[in-house]
């Protein structure tokens, strides 16, 4: 797989020193898309047709909802939704067809003897499946983090300064950690991958491990006797470790409110 370098979004992503940069670039191209399908360009046909076919996550359709343009949402929707129930009648007019076979079908799976695959119900749960499960914006952010995984380790073999600021780095969070490793292991010769661990486990190690001690002092925070001792790096442990268990971006705290 080629994937096409996109250093400056991946510069700006280091200097905010966050818990992991993946988080970050993912973060910010998701508020763009979310405007971008909301935005007039999504009226274009090309973008129009996919939307249709497509449509959106539970979560992104959420994020949609609560971006109030109630009205460029609904015509995307309506226009999906009429070629959801286009997909739906054909597939359940086949079920309704074959549904006397059914029950022969479904004896003949609970005596192993074949059938269910393929049938008109299997076909129709599957598209159920993928219905529920297809997005736009999951895609085009799939894609777009690929990019800048691949990014990230063209950089930390090209550029010194790059494999620097990655050494003083949090590393990354367990979810894109995953990816990174994925498009390291696609992507560099046998050699490289080996020097790629050797650079980023101890980084990795480190993090967790100064988690667990900010964590714990962020908890022990809560005894009186420790309430007028300094937080060090505590204060925003536990958004730090949420997202470096799941992937998901927790904005920094705003230093000015004093509350935990
Ligand atoms: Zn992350
Ligand atoms: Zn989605």
């Amino acid at each position: 797989m080629k994937y096409h370098i996109d250093t400056i979004p991946v510069w700006d992503a280091y200097s905010q020193q966050d818990q992991c940069p993946l988080c970050v670039l993912e973060y910010n191209s998701e508020k763009k898309y979310v405007d971008f399908f909301l935005g007039g360009s999504v009226m274009e046909p090309s973008t129009r047709i996919d939307v249709n076919r497509i449509g959106f996550c539970g979560n992104h359709f959420m994020q949609l909802y609560g971006e109030k343009n109630r009205l460029g949402l609904a015509l995307i929707t309506h226009t999906h939704l009429k070629e959801t129930i286009g997909e739906f009648q054909r597939l359940t007019q086949d079920l309704k067809r074959e549904k006397k076979g059914l029950l022969s079908s479904l004896k003949s799976k609970l005596t192993g003897k074949g059938g269910g695959s393929g049938s008109p119900l299997s076909t129709l749960l599957e598209w159920l499946n993928d219905h529920h499960h297809s997005c736009m914006i999951c895609d085009r952010l799939e894609n777009l983090l690929n990019r800048y995984a691949y990014t990230i380790l063209y950089l930390w073999q090209k550029d010194n300064k790059f494999s620097e600021t990655l050494k003083k780095s949090k590393g990354f969070c367990l979810h894109h950690f995953a990816l990174i490793m994925k498009i390291a292991n696609e992507t560099l010769s046998a050699k490289l991958f080996d020097r790629w661990i050797d650079s980023i486990l101890p980084i990795q190690t480190k993090t967790l491990d100064q988690l667990e001690a900010d964590l714990l002092w962020y908890t022990q925070k809560f005894d009186y006797r420790n309430q007028d001792k300094p937080w060090g790096n505590s204060r925003d442990a536990l958004p730090r470790t949420l997202q470096t268990l799941s992937g998901q971006y927790m904005e920094p705290p705003d230093p000015s409110k004093d509350d935990v």
